[in-house]
């Protein structure tokens, strides 16, 4: 096993930087998420790490060895990708066991570590199959059986789940939770799902632009996001950005109002007085009636999902601000409500 240190980590395609400094430290076994909007870098962060592309700036330590420049196949690395990349006309266990037999492994070794992985990943009844006659899971067990057996320090896993459908999603998130415990490797995973990272991550690394916007255990960030991105990135339904004015600051309390939402006094995150900010609020922290900091308008949409409510509410100045009720409830289309907030979970960012 190996942790990985990347040093202002740099990618450019000609004159396009893709890859802008990223700084890293991974510990041994540790479980990293890369979160971020598509095209933010992800891939390429991976890939420079799998050693499929150059770069550009900056080094690359895995198991405190500078890897820069060293071969794809001598790194100890092994990576899934969203294409599970089978071999058609071969079994499941020659899938997994090809690259070891161009290695020219030992056939004892190979058959050995085939079984190992396929008790793992639940496979032993399938090990005869061919690719075509499987789900869309199997496939993707066997193309993460194929880095199993290769017994890497480090899995890096592109978007591997992004195939399936939503239930089959759920069941190989819990999958690879449990192969993380079982085998205890260091693993990259990208994703840009955020339940994904949030169940699977001991941390995230939210990535936009090509530049680090936080890191950190997933609860962090949903509780302390450190920027607008972050706070709007992570949590869903998307968190309510509501324009304010911080009227006054005192022993760095601010107090904020606006047209939407009556005078309120939140954490000022260095604000000073006069100056404009965002309001940012998780749908989950509104509650029905009027109460600190109201923000009152019309319903103008209403989902009822059983386990709860997501109401939407058009604003007298046309804000749109979301909230989740945790039951079920009636609301009347074009009624006006009030909603109330707890001002020591609501969050403050320069506008
Ligand atoms: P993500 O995986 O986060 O969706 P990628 O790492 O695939 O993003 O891509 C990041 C950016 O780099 C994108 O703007 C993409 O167009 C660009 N890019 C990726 N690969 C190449 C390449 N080989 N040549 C030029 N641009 C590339
Ligand atoms: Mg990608």
């Amino acid at each position: 096993m190996a942790g990985l240190r990347l040093e202002k980590l740099k990618k450019s395609f000609g004159a396009v930087d893709v890859i802008k400094g990223v700084d890293l430290d991974i510990k041994d076994g540790e479980f990293v998420v890369f979160v971020g909007p598509s095209g933010c870098g992800k891939s390429t962060l991976l890939r420079m790490i799998a050693g499929l592309e150059d770069i550009s700036g900056g080094d690359l330590f895995i198991d405190g060895k500078r890897c820069n420049d060293v071969e794809p196949r001598e790194r100890g690395i092994a990576m899934v990708f969203q294409s599970y990349a089978l071999y058609p006309h071969l079994t499941v266990y020659d899938n997994m066991s090809f690259g070891l037999t161009l290695n020219r492994t030992p056939k004892a070794e190979i058959e050995t570590r085939v079984r190992e992985a396929a008790r793992i990943l639940k496979l032993e009844h399938l090990l005869d199959r061919k690719p075509a006659h499987l789900s869309g899971g199997q496939r993707q067990r066997v193309a993460i059986g194929r880095a199993i057996v290769r017994k890497p320090t480090v899995f890096l896993f592109d978007e591997p789940l992004s195939n399936l459908d939503a239930a089959l999603r759920m069941e190989m998130r819990m999958e690879i939770a449990r192969l993380h415990k079982e085998i205890g490797a260091t693993m990259i995973y990208v994703t840009h799902d955020q339940v994904e990272a949030m169940t699977l991550a001991d941390r995230i690394v939210v990535l936009d632009g090509g530049i680090v916007q936080q890191i950190g255990a997933p609860i962090d960030l949903y509780k302390k996001p450190a920027n607008r991105f972050v706070a709007g990135f992570i949590g869903s339904p998307r968190m309510n950005f509501l324009e304010v004015e911080v009227a006054d600051v005192a022993n760095g309390v601010a107090t904020v109002r606006s047209p939407t939402v009556a005078p309120v006094q939140i954490d000022a995150a260095g604000l000073s007085k006069g100056s404009r900010a965002m309001l940012a609020l998780r749908p989950q922290l509104l509650k029905r009636d009027a109460g600190i900091g109201s923000i009152g308008g019309n319903v103008s949409l209403v989902e009822r999902l059983g386990s709860e409510t997501i109401v939407s509410l058009e604003t007298p100045s046309g804000e749109r601000v979301l909230a989740v009720i945790p039951q079920d409830e009636t609301f009347e289309p074009g009624s006006t409500v009030a909603f109330h907030f707890d001002p020591s979970a609501a969050h403050l960012f320069a506008a």
